[in-house]
């Protein structure tokens, strides 16, 4: 905390992942010896930079980017960027970090990273859109390529960011090196599913959990939060295995239609329109949209918080396990507080973290790199199923890691084991560098 000062959110991750970590250090003394832990906390490179761009007055505005490069012992960085106002280095290191374990998770070859601006997309033209990311991207391209860094969207970064992103680089490298940004559109090099990957993959391992309970999403009452990337392709999923999905939201409020959320008008409101979820009540009236509510309110038996970090706290977990809520996918990162996730554990709510539950969106950038590696290009349906196995896969190390160290069903401990377990013996065999 001396050492980082102010960023509260940095400390958050870092504390939770460190309170699993006891039985461990007692196994594999190396670790200590070698000092794993101190050097996994301090990021190899740390890039914080200036974007000065024009908006559409003329007028110069000054935006601070940011790229942290956690760690590469399983490969080169990999992590998306983040454009919001309240983007600074406490949160990018954070992410950064959740990144690094969640990557060695989809036991795919990719190192952690994370990076973004303060630079707030909200009421920006799409002129101003594109010159901020060519602006950010005149800094960023020396720090990246597909063998060293490669990012790809997070909030405020869709397929549109990266698309400016990726002309600019091409631009200034004058290389057409498809694998140095993932999340690109189907028409330049871009992965069938991607897209849907992230919560399409939450719902899986929502499924995973509750199958381990004889039980499963079909037929169960669903909340979603967010209205974002996350959300509509958990929500698409829940719907396709017969979930039931009642009440989504925005930064602004949340709209409950109990006869069940109408997916195909929140996709034109959102991704075509760019429009507020508000909006949805004006074409179904049967809706109530409420300024400012908790969407946590809202009785469910499945929860997928798919908005932003600290978005779920304990008295919001009191309240869904009051209304009969049986299982948690975070969507998100870190979006459930550690009372939250205390409520959670102690009402034996399933609950599967971010690092575990949203691996799929990383795992399917892996697979975009893969592609663009031998010029290849893979179906929909084949790309799923690799999904599908690489999240059974997680799942299965979370809950065996759990039960190998007496936490049997807490997939925060087997997450956070697994994943430190997989980085450590890389640091360690690739000595002290
Ligand atoms: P988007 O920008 O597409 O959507 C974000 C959604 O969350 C929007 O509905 C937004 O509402 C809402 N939101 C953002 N900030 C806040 C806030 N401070 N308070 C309340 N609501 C907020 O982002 P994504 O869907 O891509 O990302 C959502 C989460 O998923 C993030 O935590 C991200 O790190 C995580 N994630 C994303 C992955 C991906 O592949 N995209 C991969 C793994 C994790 P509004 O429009 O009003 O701002």
């Amino acid at each position: 905390v001396k050492r980082n000062p102010g960023e509260v959110e940095f400390h958050q991750a870092v504390r939770e992942v460190l309170e699993s970590l006891g039985p461990v250090l007692v196994k594999h003394p190396e670790f200590g010896t070698q000092k794993i832990i101190e050097r996994i906390c301090e990021p190899e490179r740390q890039i914080i930079f200036r974007v000065p761009w024009q908006d559409d007055q003329g007028q110069v505005q000054v935006n601070r980017g940011f790229r942290v490069e956690v760690n590469s012992a399983l490969g080169p960085y990999k992590g998306g960027l983040r454009f919001h106002p309240s983007v600074y280095l406490g949160i990018v290191k954070f992410l950064g970090f959740e990144q690094l374990f969640k990557n060695a998770l989809t036991g795919m070859p990719i190192g952690g990273g994370k990076g973004g601006s303060d630079f707030d997309p909200k009421g920006k033209s799409t002129s101003e859109i594109m010159r901020f990311c060519q602006s950010f991207m005149t800094e960023l391209y020396r720090h990246l390529g597909e063998y060293t860094d490669v990012p790809a969207g997070d909030i405020g970064v869709g397929t549109r960011e990266i698309g400016y992103l990726f002309g600019q680089y091409k631009r200034i490298t004058n290389r057409y090196e498809s694998g140095v940004l993932t999340g690109k559109g189907l028409d330049w090099g871009g992965a069938q599913a991607r897209k849907e990957a992230t919560g399409y993959g939450a719902v899986f391992f929502l499924n995973e959990m509750l199958g381990v309970r004889d039980d499963s999403v079909d037929g169960k009452t669903c909340v979603v939060s967010g209205s974002g990337n996350v959300a509509i392709y958990a929500i698409e999923k829940l719907q396709q295995l017969g979930g039931k999905v009642v009440a989504c939201s925005d930064s602004a409020g949340f709209i409950h239609d109990p006869k069940g959320l109408d997916l195909a008008l929140i996709k034109q409101l959102k991704e075509v329109e760019r429009r507020r979820i508000a909006d949805y009540i004006t074409a179904r009236p049967r809706a109530r949209y409420v300024p400012n509510g908790n969407l946590w309110d809202v009785p469910c038996q499945l929860a997928l918080p798919c908005a932003t970090q600290n978005e779920l706290n304990g008295k919001d977990a009191v309240q869904l396990v009051k209304n009969g809520c049986i299982a948690i996918a975070e969507g998100a990162n870190m979006p459930t507080t550690p009372e939250g996730v205390r409520v959670f554990a102690e009402a034996g709510v399933a609950f599967g973290p971010g690092k575990a539950a949203n691996a799929g969106g990383v795992a399917t950038s892996a697979l975009e790199m893969q592609q663009n590696a031998s010029r290849d290009v893979w179906d929909f349906a084949f790309t799923e199923k690799r999904l599908a196995v690489i999240i059974k896969g997680i799942h299965q190390r979370c809950y065996e890691t759990a039960e190998e160290y007496g936490a049997p069903g807490n997939y925060v401990k087997g997450a956070n084991i697994a994943s430190f377990i997989k980085v450590a013996h890389a640091m360690v065999a690739l000595g002290v560098v």
